[in-house]
C-alpha cells in the first residue's frame, strides 16, 4: 500500500508540473460563481479562496484566530505524511473514553481512513512513533528545531523554549489553544507552493465528490477535509488549481459543514 501510495503521489506531481501552464491561461485571482462579487456567508462563518497565482481572498471573519482543530492533521500529513506513507502506518481505535472524536472508535484505520474520520488517537499515536525515530536519527535537539520550523505559523510564542521534543498530547492534534490560525492565513499556508506535494496527497486521498465551480476550476474533482472542535468545525478543500478554507463558529457536523462549503462554492456533491 506505501509503494501504491507513492507511486499515485509521483502521478500526482506529474500533474502539477502542468500547473504553470493552467495558470497561465487563466485570469488573475480567483473567480466566484455566476458573476458574484462576494459568497453568501452566514453570521460567524469565514470563507477564504486561493486561485491557481496563489493569490488568498477572504470573506467573513477570515482575520479572526482559532483554535487549529482538525486542520492539525493536514499539518502533520506535510511534516510526515512521506514517512507515514511509506511505513504503511496502522492504528486501531477504541474510541472517545480514550480521547478520541467519535464515541464509539473508529476501528482499523490506515492514514487515508484517520484522515477521513479526523481519528485523532491514531495521529498521536504515529507522532510519538516519529518523534522516537527522529530522536535516534539526528537527536533530540534537531528533532526540536525541525518540529519549531514545522510548527511555526501555528505555535505563535505558545511553546515554551526547550531543546527537548514536547509531550505530543491531544494540543499537538488540534485540541485546545496551543496551535491557533485565522482562515485566512491557514489558506495561504496551504496555497503556497511549497505545499504541492501535501495538496497532490489530499487530493489522492480524500478526493472523490465531483464539484463544479466551473467559473474557476471546470468539474475537476475536490477533495475536502472537515473536522469539528469546541468551538466550531473546520472545512479544507482543493483540486490541484484551487484551495478554499471555510470555518463555521458554534455546533455544525462534519456533514453538514462540508454542505456549507459546497453551497457556498456554488458547487454540486
Ligand atoms: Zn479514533
Amino acid at each position: 500500500m506505501g509503494g501504491l501510495i507513492l507511486g499515485a503521489a509521483l502521478a500526482g506531481c506529474a500533474l502539477l508540473a502542468q500547473a504553470p501552464d493552467l495558470a497561465a491561461r487563466r485570469p488573475k485571482g480567483p473567480a466566484l460563481p455566476q458573476g458574484r462579487t462576494s459568497p453568501d456567508l452566514r453570521p460567524g462563518e469565514a470563507f477564504a479562496l486561493a486561485g491557481p497565482d496563489g493569490a488568498v481572498q477572504s470573506w467573513g471573519e477570515a482575520s479572526a484566530e482559532q483554535a487549529l482543530g482538525s486542520l492539525a492533521a493536514l499539518v502533520w500529513l506535510r511534516f510526515e505524511g512521506d514517512a507515514w506513507a511509506a511505513r504503511d502506518v496502522r492504528f486501531k481505535c477504541p474510541g472517545g473514553a480514550a480521547g478520541c472524536t467519535r464515541p464509539k472508535g473508529h476501528g482499523r484505520v490506515d492514514l487515508a481512513e484517520a484522515l477521513k474520520g479526523d481519528c485523532r488517537l491514531a495521529f498521536r499515536t504515529w507522532i510519538a512513533e516519529s518523534a522516537a525515530q527522529w530522536v535516534e536519527d539526528y537527536g533530540e535537539g534537531v528533532a526540536r528545531a525541525r518540529l519549531e520550523e514545522g510548527f511555526r505559523p501555528f505555535l505563535g510564542a505558545r511553546l515554551p523554549r526547550a531543546d527537548r521534543l514536547p509531550d505530543f498530547g491531544p494540543a499537538w492534534t488540534g485540541d485546545g489553544d496551543l496551535l491557533r490560525t485565522t482562515p485566512a492565513a491557514f489558506l495561504a499556508w496551504l496555497a503556497d507552493p511549497a505545499q504541492f506535494e501535501l495538496l497532490s496527497r489530499c487530493r489522492r486521498t480524500l478526493g472523490s465528490a465531483s464539484f463544479h465551480f466551473r467559473d474557476l476550476v471546470g468539474t475537476e474533482d475536490w477533495w475536502t477535509h472537515a473536522g469539528v472542535d469546541a468551538q466550531g468545525a473546520w472545512v479544507a478543500g482543493g483540486n490541484g488549481r484551487a484551495a478554499a478554507l471555510l470555518r463555521i463558529r458554534g455546533a455544525c457536523s462534519a456533514e453538514e459543514a462540508r454542505a456549507r462549503f459546497r453551497a457556498i462554492l456554488g458547487i454540486k456533491g
